[in-house]
């Protein structure tokens, strides 16, 4: 059984580095924004209670988060472990998680700024599946629709200069000083997150004393 949570700013590669990581080790991979842009999609009362909050880039309160958290966890599904992602993103956050579950790593992406804002910038999510897209790394064969099930492509909501710029804010004060906890502990292994996402996934896996990743 492993346990890993994967920390980043944004646009550092979270999303596919814990998809590919997850795949191959049989793990569930937990993402605290998809499952709150499942329920803002799907307009339950939970979405209600954080859609405007969410678009502004802005962090939903920790009661709210450590309830989806929990409940997520609960469901058991991860016989051999999960990934999560976008989770702890402030201290409360990593003393609830600490307290319930002992953890085998942290996965630290690091990527400077404006390489965050270029990334981020260029992101797209399918309006009808929720594929994502990046016009730089990852484009559509049909400029703005999804390959897989022709749904139209949009930015995410978040994805404006002002609400980037409020995460960014947010994750410098409010994040690193998880990571220093995590750090304390000494769980954490710090990646390039620049390279493309086989070597990042490459690096990933043999600074966690993995079997080699193989495409
Ligand atoms: P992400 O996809 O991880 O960037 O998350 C999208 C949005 O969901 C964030 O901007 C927050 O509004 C909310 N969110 C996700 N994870 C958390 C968290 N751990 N704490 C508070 N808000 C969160």
């Amino acid at each position: 059984m492993r346990k890993y949570v994967i920390m980043g700013v944004q646009g550092s590669g979270k999303g596919t580095q814990s998809t590919l990581l997850a795949r191959d080790l049989d793990l569930a991979h937990i993402s605290v924004g998809d499952i709150f842009r499942w329920h803002v999609q799907s307009h339950t009362k939970l979405g209600a209670q954080t859609r405007r909050v969410m678009a502004a880039g802005e962090l939903v309160g920790d009661d709210l988060v450590e309830k989806v958290v929990r409940d997520r966890l609960e469901q058991h599904d991860w016989n051999y472990g999960f990934i999560i992602d976008g989770f702890p993103r402030n201290r409360r956050q990593a003393e609830f998680f600490l307290e319930s579950y002992d953890i085998d790593g942290v996965v630290h992406l690091e990527l400077p700024e404006e390489e965050v804002r270029r990334r981020v910038l260029a992101r797209r999510l399918c309006a009808r599946c929720g594929m994502d897209y990046n016009l730089i790394a990852h484009r559509p064969k049909e400029s703005d629709r999804c390959d897989v099930c022709g749904g139209e492509l949009v930015p995410r909501e978040d994805d404006t200069p002002q609400a980037l710029a409020s995460r960014l804010r947010d994750y410098h004060d409010k994040t690193n000083p998880v990571l220093d906890l995590f750090r304390r502990k000494e769980y954490v292994v710090t990646v390039d997150a620049r390279p493309e996402k086989v070597s990042v996934q490459r690096e990933i896996r043999a600074r966690l004393g993995l079997p080699p990743y193989e495409p």
